[in-house]
């Protein structure tokens, strides 16, 4: 071929800016299921599929719209073990790539074709040159400097010059538990039926990858832009009215509430940013969903999933070292099992193993938050990230695992520590009501481990957190504890480690 376009297993837009140029009768797109990419982390097995399948169907779609496709499935008769053998099996004048989600992987690209050309990712509402700027020459920036920025430029829920509502963020409306009575009915989690050429996958899968941890069974992931299109309506229609009020709020055995499950969707880029925005936005405008759903739901996309990569290729490759909190454990083995009477992790965890799916609060305040009082390593809570995850892709993962969730970046992503007790966990779920230990106990046999390492956790960083203002109350009130209750409390995370580790 003249050209020879890479595309990778994240990079499956139709509309994508590097395929536009390509000539169909003189170039060629080659991809590539590299058996270093499915092997260099253990994955589960949704995980597997839902690249596999996804590419797999993304291929055809290129076919028939008259492209060339060299494809190298893992299973087929030319199988390559990386992203790089593969496409180096094409003879090719100039190769090109969409900017990887990954600098490892655009790394190694480049050291095999040195004169590869790396296009822009137009997926994306900003560029990493974007966000550099914007930061440039503050001494603070965070989301909401960033998510203002991009509302004004995008004119989205805007007012003319103000937000609509005259609120830039209604977070605070965001943030109701349940109650008694728990959700009531849930819409349930939109459900796609895996045609042939997925079962096939699956099948493979199971074959070629019998120890990845979980199972295919089940698998409803939305593996083209057809289903995935049909995910986002699904979910306009029927959770995000009630998105915002629940946000934060979790219930056992409820893995989806109110939320969109269209990370991996967005994350493949079988949709686009722009257009589930707009369904959003449309969809306050009729009067469908109210501005507290439509803002929140906006946020997540157009501020924290753009500022979250703008962090990522403004501070990689350092960044992947950071562990400001100098944290060095290894994560306890249940978090591979959910095999744990803990029942705020045994129910988070069981689902992640499920359905490689867990709700942002699952992830941020029971398995992160259980992960940073601990002391896990940061970078190796990003690999278990990596492994169990379907929607994780190293640009999204790691500062949301080693900065917001962790801390391990000192202050980058979040200004300060999620640290709390297993108080959080009591109020903002149903958990702790079946649970063996008290939320509000910190020793003894009815101690709650969360609460426990909690206080263990701000005696052990005092210096480093006091000096924080928005731990001004969490460390006053470690102040009020006298010596003993602290050494008691000590004690028992000590002797909480060697029970658990
Ligand atoms: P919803 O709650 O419906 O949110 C809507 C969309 O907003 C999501 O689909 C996602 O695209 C975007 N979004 C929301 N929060 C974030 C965020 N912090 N960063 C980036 N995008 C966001 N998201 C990933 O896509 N991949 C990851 O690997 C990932 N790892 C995470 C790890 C931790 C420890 C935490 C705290 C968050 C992580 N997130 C990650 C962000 C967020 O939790 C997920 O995007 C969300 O839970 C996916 O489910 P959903 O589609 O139902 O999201
Ligand atoms: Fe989780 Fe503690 Fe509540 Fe048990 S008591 S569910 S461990 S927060």
């Amino acid at each position: 071929a003249r050209r020879l376009l890479l595309v990778l297993g994240d990079q499956l837009d139709i509309r994508a800016n590097a395929l536009d140029r390509l000539d169909p009768e003189r170039d060629a797109v080659v991809m590539t299921e590299a058996r270093e990419e499915a092997t260099y982390l253990r994955q589960h097995k949704k995980r597997l599929v839902l690249f596999f399948a996804a590419m797999r169907h993304f291929a055809d779609e290129l076919r028939a719209r008259g492209f060339t496709v060299r494809y190298h499935a893992i299973d087929g008769e030319d199988p390559a073990a990386t992203l790089a053998e593969g496409a180096a099996r094409h003879p090719a004048d100039e190769h090109h790539v969409t900017l990887p989600g990954d600098m490892r992987v655009r790394d190694a690209l480049r050291d095999r074709f040195p004169g590869l050309v790396v296009h822009p990712d137009h997926h994306f509402l900003s560029t990493p040159a974007e966000f550099s700027d914007l930061r440039e020459g503050r001494r603070r920036f965070i989301l909401e400097d960033f998510y203002r920025a991009m509302r004004k430029k995008t004119g989205w829920l805007m007012d003319g010059d103000a937000p609509a509502g005259g609120r830039w963020n209604f977070d605070a409306d965001n943030r109701k538990p349940f109650g008694r009575d728990g959700p009531g009915f849930t819409p349930g989690r939109p459900h796609s039926e895996p045609d042939e050429i997925t079962r096939k996958v699956m099948r493979m899968v199971e074959r070629l990858f019998p120890d990845a941890p979980g199972s295919t069974e089940g698998f409803a992931e939305p593996v083209t832009r057809r289903a995935a299109l049909a995910h986002l309506r699904d979910f306009i229609d029927h959770r995000l009215p009630r998105f915002g009020d629940h946000q934060d709020a979790i219930a056992t055995g409820h893995s989806t509430l109110w939320h969109s499950r269209l990370s991996t969707a967005l994350n493949l880029k079988l949709v686009d940013p722009r257009e589930v925005c707009a369904a959003a936005i449309s969809a306050w405008a009729n009067g469908h969903a109210p501005l507290n759903a439509v803002e929140g739901f906006v946020r997540q996309i157009l501020g924290w999933r753009e500022f979250v990569r703008g962090v990522y290729w403004a501070e990689m490759p350092g960044y992947a070292g950071l562990n400001a909190l100098g944290a060095d454990a290894d994560l306890p083995g249940f978090f591979w099992t959910g095999d744990t009477v803990m029942a705020c992790l045994a129910d988070g965890l069981t689902q992640l193993l499920e359905e490689g799916y867990a709700h942002h609060i699952q992830r941020l305040m029971v398995m992160g938050l259980f992960a940073m009082l601990w002391g896990a390593h940061p970078y190796r809570v990003h690999e278990w990230h990596m492994e169990l995850y379907l929607d994780a892709i190293d640009w999204v993962s790691l500062p949301n695992v080693l900065g917001m969730s962790q801390h391990g970046d000192g202050g980058i992503v979040g200004t300060k520590p999620y640290a709390a007790s297993g108080a959080y966990i009591s109020r903002m779920s149903d958990c702790c009501g079946g649970c063996r230990y008290d939320p509000r106990i910190a020793t003894g046999p009815k101690a709650c481990p969360f609460t426990t390492l909690y206080w263990d956790f701000l005696a052990r960083h005092e210096a480093r957190f006091r000096g924080n203002r928005r731990m001004a109350m969490q460390m006053a009130n470690l102040s009020r504890k006298d010596d003993g209750e602290l050494r008691d409390i000590r004690g028992a995370a000590e002797s909480l480690r060697k029970r658990i580790a």
